[in-house]
């Protein structure tokens, strides 16, 4: 059976890595998070206070990024190494998600993340989320789904999501996150998030899990049959 690309792009919190992770491990393919990888490298930049609007000291800081995915036994997921430590529950925080945006907006950082996750689909049999995975990473995937929600879903989402780990976290600081993240991702100069021409719009807001996963199974199934 032939190995496809598969890319699923979308706004902040539409449950695209939640969607990705659950067709990989169906297809028996590799999830990649490529916001992981932005997350970590913001992380970097806010430890060693980089300037972001010195584009010398982003350049320079980049030469000492160095970031893998590396499978957690424990939670059968791939957790996020940032120059050997891991990084995966920091990275999921506010502080970084309120300097993400920013930092993923710069064109070095850009170039930096999009040479590593092109090498990832060398190979094909992977499934990565993110903003510009079927516009700009692999302009020539085979699927490419743009996943939306509803805005009060996605906030709801996310509370559920943070505020165990953070129970004073607000719904009204996540939207905040969210509106602002959106916004910066959609405008900026360097490939924006936008819905390739070619992509089927998967609007989760009324879908379960088991839904949402049975409809973009079959539109992987019947890609990979073509292929
Ligand atoms: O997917 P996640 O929300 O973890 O991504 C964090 C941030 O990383 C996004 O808000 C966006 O600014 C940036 N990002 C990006 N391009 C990607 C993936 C993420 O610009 N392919």
């Amino acid at each position: 059976m032939k190995k496809i690309i598969i890319t699923l792009d979308g706004y902040s919190s539409c449950g695209k890595s939640t969607l990705a992770k659950q067709m990989a491990a169906h297809l028996n393919y590799v999830f990649i998070d490529s916001g992981a990888m932005y997350r970590a490298i913001t992380l970097y930049f806010i430890r060693h206070r980089i300037d972001v609007t010195n584009s010398d000291a982003v350049i320079e800081a980049l030469t000492h990024i160095h970031l893998v995915f590396k499978l957690n036994e424990q939670t059968g997921r791939a957790d996020m190494y940032l120059n050997n430590e891991n990084v995966e529950e920091e990275i999921r925080g506010l502080e970084v998600s309120n300097n993400v945006s920013q930092v993923a907006a710069l064109e070095p950082v850009r170039i930096f993340s999009v040479a590593q996750q092109q090498l990832m689909g060398t190979q094909k049999g992977i499934v990565m989320d993110g903003r510009d995975i079927g516009t700009a990473v692999f302009p020539g995937a085979e699927l490419k789904i743009f996943v939306t929600a509803s805005p009060e879903v996605r906030v709801e989402r996310r509370y559920q999501e943070l505020v165990a780990k953070d129970p004073a976290i607000t719904k009204a600081e996540i939207q905040a996150n969210l509106e602002m993240r959106d916004h910066i991702d959609s405008t900026r100069e360097f490939s924006p998030l936008k819905q390739a021409h070619d992509a089927l719009v998967l609007d989760n807001s009324n879908l379960t899990r088991d839904e949402q996963l049975d409809l973009a199974l079959s539109w992987a199934q019947e890609r990979i049959a073509n292929a």
